[in-house]
């Protein structure tokens, strides 16, 4: 079974036609009113400074060194040689405090080390790294399990909050939200600390416990993070995003206060929580998420087909787009098809809650139809279905697409996907993604869109997440997902296309040919062209804030919509000296690109 051929090959738009207007507070260039300290800076924290904030954390404050660190200053020793070694296993580079799960993004960012890190084990110890970053004027990072495309858990000259180490998982018979009791009705949940990843809570609860939790499709991806993101898993068109599962979370702001966030108590900063985007808010350092229901089955349906001819390829496409808004357009199906400009589709979707006689009964009208018609395709890869006992799909010992972490100590449920494995460490040359609405899926708009379609797939692989996009969920599913933070444009969406092209890994110090950079800026170019093919269509589509463009102009608007006016009064709120800061975050728009200046008065 081959799930996500994501990136497989690891194969920007600057072109939004839509501006970002009438906000509350925007960038002045010329009033610099505040400059956070860096160690050059007399400012800087003394020597004892640090020491206390040592002992405040109980000695988990560490200097950290580069991932490839080991290997310039001892490239024969042992250090260096496990560091080579495991550079493709996401969970090891996700237990190091300099690890990021990409190596860095043309022309966007580099990953460097903070200065100093704590490695939190409790909250307490997260409130004395916040309290200590407000009162010495530091810029702060929060990282959980490392996998922002956009750098924004990763931060050189700061103090890194590091979660990984807090993932205990406890599962709920019936949970209530503090303050909640009496109003809101218990229902079974799963509460994670915020440096688990997913594959933890689909083990206590979907191999150990026989329930489903709506997780991300990455089993390495960092629960706080993911949630914080909106959130989408294989499943998410069956149970909405991660964010609307969500029920409470503890969460470390600005002022050092220990907040429980839920929809009873600071129901603002909550609802931000679910989707307003990471590191923006504060330290999430728990959360917890309904369970719901697990199917009998899930199951995956694959193929490769190559087109005879551009002509061929066009009547291809229209024919998917046809079958799949007549037939997978449901709460079933999710995960992929990807176009590609040698005229391929490429079927990788997966499926809850139906037999393997339904699925092949789905499929059967589009697979006779390729069988049968040679002169216009050729089959690549075998085409076929087939279900796992929903039970399994996570088991390692069952389903032999996970890749299982073998280093001594690693927990036995541990592994990736195999489809997964070229995104490890990937460095990117470009990036972007849109959310097209459900209304190019009409019997009248099926031709414009196939064409949009094609001629995008001219200038590079699309890639086609039916899970990322909520139109056709159930109607539970889609009230949650509206009550989260997430552009309300997903809720209309029927998929993220997704364009993104990159190389094997490039950490700073690792030993490898000289990238190609004009070949590099040329993937890069082709997406933007790529993008701006689709916006002919869909002019105003939304992407998605953690799976997006480094380079998107109306950022605001794309990852937020309508929501981003509600999301900056909530920042001003909470963090109104901005020391959450991110990249593209509510509120970055105070703050110069590194985070170290504020633009504006305030
Ligand atoms: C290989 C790969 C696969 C992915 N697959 C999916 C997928 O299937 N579905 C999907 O929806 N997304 C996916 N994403 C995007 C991913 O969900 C987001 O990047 C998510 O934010 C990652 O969380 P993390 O803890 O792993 O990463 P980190 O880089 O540690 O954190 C990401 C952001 O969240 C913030 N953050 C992390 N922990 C906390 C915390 N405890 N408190 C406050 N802020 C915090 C960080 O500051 C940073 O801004 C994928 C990304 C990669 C690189």
């Amino acid at each position: 079974m081959k799930r996500r051929d994501l990136l497989k090959g690891i194969s920007a738009t600057l072109l939004g036609s839509v501006t970002w207007r009438n906000l509350p507070i925007m960038a002045k260039s010329s009033s610099l009113v505040r400059r956070r300290v860096r160690p050059s800076d007399p400012q800087w924290p003394s020597a004892d400074s640090w020491e206390k904030l040592s002992q405040a954390v109980e000695g988990n404050l560490l200097r950290p060194r580069a991932l490839l660190a080991p290997c310039e200053t001892e490239p024969n020793g042992d250090a260096c040689a496990d560091v080579m070694k495991n550079l493709r296993n996401p969970f090891y580079v996700g237990d190091q405090v300099a690890g990021t799960q990409v190596s860095g993004w043309l022309d966007a960012w580099t990953p460097a080390p903070s200065a100093y890190a704590v490695a939190a084990r409790n909250s307490r110890q997260v409130a004395a790294a916040v309290n200590f970053a407000r009162e010495h004027n530091l810029r702060l990072v929060v990282k959980g399990a490392g996998h922002s495309y956009l750098g924004t858990s990763n931060a050189p000259d700061s103090l890194l909050v590091w979660t990984r180490a807090m993932n205990k998982v406890t599962m709920h018979d019936a949970f209530v939200g503090k303050g909640c009791e009496g109003k809101v009705a218990p229902v079974p949940a799963v509460s994670a600390e915020s440096g688990a990843v997913w594959i933890d809570l689909y083990n206590a609860v979907t191999t150990q416990g026989g329930r489903y939790v709506q997780g991300g499709g990455c089993a390495d991806v960092g629960v706080a993070g993911l949630i914080q993101s909106g959130g989408f898993g294989s499943f998410s068109k069956g149970f909405g995003s991660s964010a609307a599962s969500l029920l409470e979370a503890e969460v470390i702001t600005a002022d050092g206060v220990v907040r429980v966030v839920n929809a009873c108590r600071n129901p603002d900063l909550f609802w931000a929580i679910k989707g307003g985007g990471g590191g923006s808010w504060g330290v999430v350092t728990r959360v917890t998420v309904r369970t719901h229901e697990l199917p009998e089955f899930f199951g995956a349906a694959w193929g490769k087909i190559k087109a005879t001819s551009d002509d061929a390829f066009r009547r291809l496409i229209t024919r998917f787009v046809g079958f799949y808004a007549e037939n997978l357009f449901n709460p079933h199906w999710g995960e992929q098809v990807a176009l590609g400009p040698d005229n391929t589709l490429n079927i990788s979707m997966v499926c809850q809650g139906l037999t393997s006689a339904q699925m092949r009964e789905v499929w059967k009208p589009f697979f006779d139809w390729v069988n049968a018609s040679p002169q216009e395709v050729t089959v690549v890869d075998k085409l076929g279905s087939g279900t796992l006992l929903a039970r399994h799909w996570w088991n390692l010992g069952v389903n032999i697409s996970l890749v299982r972490d073998t280093r001594d100590g690693a927990p036995k449920h541990h592994g990736w996907w195999k489809g997964d494995q070229g995104q490890v460490g990937a460095f990117l040359h470009g990036y972007d993604s849109l959310w097209l609405p459900s209304s190019l899926l009409h019997e009248n708009q099926r031709a414009s869109f196939s064409d949009a379609l094609f001629a995008a797939s001219r200038h590079k692989k699309l890639e086609l997440h039916f899970n990322k996009g909520l139109a056709g969920a159930p109607t539970e599913a889609l009230a949650a997902s509206r009550d989260t933070a997430t552009n309300p444009a997903v809720l209309d969406s029927f998929v993220l296309v997704i364009m993104a092209d990159g190389e094997r890994p490039s950490y700073p110090g690792l030993a490898r040919p000289a990238m190609n950079v004009e070949a590099a800026h040329k993937n890069a170019r082709d997406i933007d062209l790529a993008a701006a093919e689709l916006r002919r269509i869909a002019p105003n589509a939304g992407s998605y804030v953690s799976e997006s463009n480094y380079f998107n102009r109306t950022w605001q608007e794309s990852y937020w919509g309508t929501n981003y006016r509600r999301l900056s009064a909530i920042k001003r709120k909470y963090d109104p000296e901005g020391l959450f800061f991110v990249h593209h975050g509510v509120g970055s728009e105070e703050w110069s690109a590194d985070g170290f200046t504020r633009l504006t008065k305030h």
